[in-house]
């Protein structure tokens, strides 16, 4: 199977329903970030990149 961005959003779909430390600011990063980058190995692996918040306010 093929590694994709609705894969991606999957899992952190996965973590937002864990009890996570510091939840909030990892909600914050969720809304802010996106998925830049998909491993094709087969992992499941993907990269997420959360901009600068100082540049877009
Ligand atoms: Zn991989």
């Amino acid at each position: 199977m093929t590694n994709s961005t609705e894969k991606a959003h999957g899992w952190l779909e996965l973590l937002k329903q864990q009890a996570l430390p510091n939840y909030g600011d990892f909600i914050q990063q969720l809304a802010f970030g996106e998925v830049t980058d998909l491993c094709q190995c087969g992992c499941n692996g993907f990269d997420f990149f959360v901009p600068d918040p100082t540049r877009s306010f």
